[in-house]
């Protein structure tokens, strides 16, 4: 599947002419070439990015991205990532990103799908982890399709091995009823004093330094911009 067909239903949900999120045309991220029209780079090491937005919606909640085969696999995790290994995250699937939805801070409008503010909590890389029985490498995409995914993130904020386990349900296939639901956990050791999520109203902003209500009161003040500016 080309990535325009993995960005329809992103497509068919928002409109670009009110919301200034990404609409992803043009910018998938090509390998070892010029950086696409939205200025994503590409990655030197092939690292896959990951990001962690905090999105207050009608419902806050993080939003938990990896990069898989040119779009940003989504899912929606409404108490945030933890780095204590006891608190098992329940994370449901949302639509396919564009790669440039990385750098979006900003206001969505009331109204629109999403409507609220949405700022980038974590960035970074991630090395897939996952193995088979005869420790093999699972191609990640192929693990996620397994519904066991294991990947080491390499954040600012988080740092270590983590896993996405599907427990009930498959995907939404063929008008099919049941929702799949995920558990985002951090596995082997770790948690220690930073152990937990950060309260989403006083966490900032892995671009900017900004909380939540400082993008909300001036979202468009200057902010850091990969290439230099908007494209609009
Ligand atoms: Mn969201």
């Amino acid at each position: 599947m080309s990535e325009d067909d993995k960005l329809r239903t992103y497509r068919g949900k928002r409109h670009f002419d009110r919301t200034r999120e990404p609409s992803g045309e043009h910018t998938t991220r090509q390998r070892g070439t010029a950086p696409g029209r939205d200025g994503t780079a590409p990655d030197p090491d092939g690292e896959p990015a990951f990001v962690v937005q905090i999105h207050d919606a009608s419902t806050m909640h993080f939003d938990f991205r990896l990069e898989v085969d040119g779009v940003l696999k989504s899912w929606s995790v409404p108490k945030g990532p933890s780095t204590d290994p006891h608190d098992k995250r329940l994370a449901l699937p949302t639509e396919d990103h564009p790669m440039a939805y990385r750098d979006f801070e900003g206001v969505i409008p009331e109204g629109e799908y999403g409507g609220g503010t949405v700022i980038v909590w974590d960035r970074g890389t991630y090395r897939p982890a996952s193995h088979d029985k005869k420790k093999r490498p699972v191609p990640f995409g192929q693990a996620l399709e397994n519904g066991h995914a294991t990947f080491e993130l390499h954040g600012e904020k988080l740092r270590g091995t983590y896993a996405l386990t599907r427990f009930h349900g498959r995907e939404e296939r063929d008008g099919g009823s049941a929702k799949p639901t995920w558990l985002l956990v951090r596995t082997g050791s770790g948690g220690g004093k930073d152990a937990g999520t950060p309260d989403p109203r006083r966490a900032r902003s892995a671009l900017t330094g900004r909380t939540l209500r400082q993008v909300a009161e001036a979202p468009d003040a200057p902010r850091w911009e990969p290439d230099g500016g908007e494209k609009e």
